[in-house]
């Protein structure tokens, strides 16, 4: 495994402070009362917070982040196995396009490798398990389905880019759900289970709920329909050897004690004319400008005083409540990756299956067998028992690569449907909101501006985008603050 050693993250820190980005007490404009805590406070150590802050630093303001969890990554996280290779939990893949977390990477000293996809892939469409480079269907279904997904990428290459609210026929792509849209269309059943596999797989969410206005954005950010659903030479083409969380742990390494963990933020006070009061368990802040970096559903567990207005609650209170399939990603542990041997990739994609997709994340020099599959109990109740699991899993990997799938040397899994933090990891929107609320979405609430990887235009919803936000919201917060 790769990384930053304990040695590079100090001579980092010890870079930074030197260059001051470690908090120094800021000064309070009105020269009244106890000095600020900081120019910014930043609530999330996710990707986006960690990033926030460490822009902000680079235009000389201080700033703190606080983080409710006692780690750094927030929707990343590397989960340890007792074989000494460490697997995704969370945000695992990066693609093409997404030139900030590859730098990052660089930057960072960490290693990325090129995800496994030699061989057949395996599909579970329609009730039927068939094996090659696509779904073994007829070929005018197979053409529908392309023309659907054509279709799709026109309509969302139309929209403006990570605003799709303003476009001028917003609120009639977003009173269709995307089943809606195909039956619409008359797609063939092929197609819809296409579009089944693609919701299930991308936003945890079936066509019959989602928004047909938040997959065009969506997709739209993403520069289109192929970088999300491509593995290879898409939005899954490579992964960090030791996983992806080692990016939020270098990050936090270089802003050094700016990092406060274990510090649940639950009230944000605006008093006019004085510093914004930020609350946390252990106290309270007192700052020029507070940037909130996690999912807007997230923000609901935080008070805001004044309160927000009211179609920003309604965008925030709409995501909380989504109706999303409660995500558990697995990852089963082999002596070897056996399923090479039969000429299969180890991936796997599925309508209706209890695993809803499988990757091949083993270790690049084979001494290991992985693969990660994602999985709803919604869906499958027979997996909703966490000590049967690790074994139920691997029964059903035993329909796709045989029975030497039925003996794991270890299953370790990260239940996001049971996260204190994290309302769910990735979003389907439901008809109605982006349109009525989705203005929102980036618009600061006074002193308060907002960030996570929903707010970015390009790749909303990836780590890509968590950076993105990051910056943005860095700029923003510098603009208002020099003004
Ligand atoms: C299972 C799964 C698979 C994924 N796969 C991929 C992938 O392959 N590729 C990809 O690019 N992306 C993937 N993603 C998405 C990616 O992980 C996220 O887009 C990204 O990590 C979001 O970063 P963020 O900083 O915007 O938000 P978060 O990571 O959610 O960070 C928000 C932070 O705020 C903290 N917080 C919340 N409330 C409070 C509070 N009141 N006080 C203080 N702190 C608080 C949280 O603890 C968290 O650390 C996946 C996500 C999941 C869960």
């Amino acid at each position: 495994m790769s990384g930053l050693t304990r040695a590079d993250f100090l001579r980092g820190a010890g870079a930074v402070a030197a260059s001051g980005l470690l908090p120094a007490r800021a000064a309070d404009p009105r020269g009244t009362e106890a000095p600020l805590d900081a120019d910014v406070v930043v609530i999330g150590g996710g990707l986006s917070g960690l990033t926030a802050a460490r822009e902000l630093g680079r235009r000389g303001h201080t700033s703190l982040v606080l983080e409710a969890r006692d780690r750094v990554g927030g929707r990343t996280l590397s989960v340890p196995t007792s074989h000494g290779h460490p697997v995704d939990g969370g945000g695992a893949w990066i693609g093409p396009g997404q030139d900030r977390m590859a730098a990052l990477a660089v930057e960072l000293g960490l290693v990325t490798v090129p995800s496994w996809y030699a061989g057949d892939t395996t599909y579970d469409l329609l009730g039927k398990v068939t094996r090659g480079m696509i779904p073994d269907v007829s070929w005018s279904e197979s053409l529908d389905a392309l023309r659907a997904l054509w279709r799709l990428d026109r309509l969302a290459g139309s929209l403006p880019q990570g605003a799709s609210w303003e476009a001028a026929d917003a609120a009639r792509l977003d009173a269709l759900t995307v089943h809606d849209w195909l039956v619409g269309r008359g797609a063939t059943p092929f197609t819809h289970a296409v579009f089944k596999l693609i919701t299930r797989a991308v936003f945890a969410g079936h066509p019959e709920h989602m928004s047909l206005l938040w997959v065009l954005h969506y997709v739209g950010a993403a520069g289109g329909v192929l970088p999300v659903i491509l593995n290879d030479g898409g939005a899954q083409d490579l992964r960090f050897e030791g996983g992806s969380q080692q990016v939020s742990l270098g990050l936090a390494a270089l802003l050094g004690d700016v990092v406060r963990l274990a510090h649940p933020v639950r009230h944000v006070e605006q008093p006019p004319g004085e510093p914004v009061r930020v609350h946390t368990d252990g106290g309270v802040l007192r700052c020029r400008r507070v940037v909130v970096a996690m999912m807007p559903g997230d923000t609901m567990r935080i008070a805001f005083t004044p309160e927000l207005p009211a179609a920003r609650l309604d965008l925030a209170g709409g995501w909380a409540r989504l109706t999303r399939l409660p995500l558990i990603k697995t990852s089963v542990l082999y002596p070897r990756p056996f399923w090479r041997d039969r000429g299969l990739s180890g991936a796997m994609q599925s309508d209706a299956a209890p695993l809803q997709l499988v990757f091949d994340t083993s270790p690049t020099d084979g001494s290991l067998g992985v693969l990660t599959c994602f999985l709803s109990v919604t869906e499958a109740p027979h997996l909703g028992d966490a000590r049967t699991r690790p074994q139920a899993v691997a029964e059903e990997l035993v329909r796709y690569f045989g029975p030497d799938a039925a003996h794991p040397l270890e299953v370790v899994e990260k239940d996001w449907g049971i996260d204190p933090w994290s309302t769910g990891c990735i979003t389907p929107l439901p008809p109605g909101l982006l349109s009525r609320a989705g203005h929102t979405l980036r618009t600061p609430v006074d002193r308060v501006h907002w960030a996570g990887t929903e707010t970015a235009h390009a790749w909303c919803g990836y780590m890509e985008g968590a950076v993105r936000a990051g910056e943005r919201v860095a700029a923003e917060v510098h603009a208002a603050l020099d003004s």
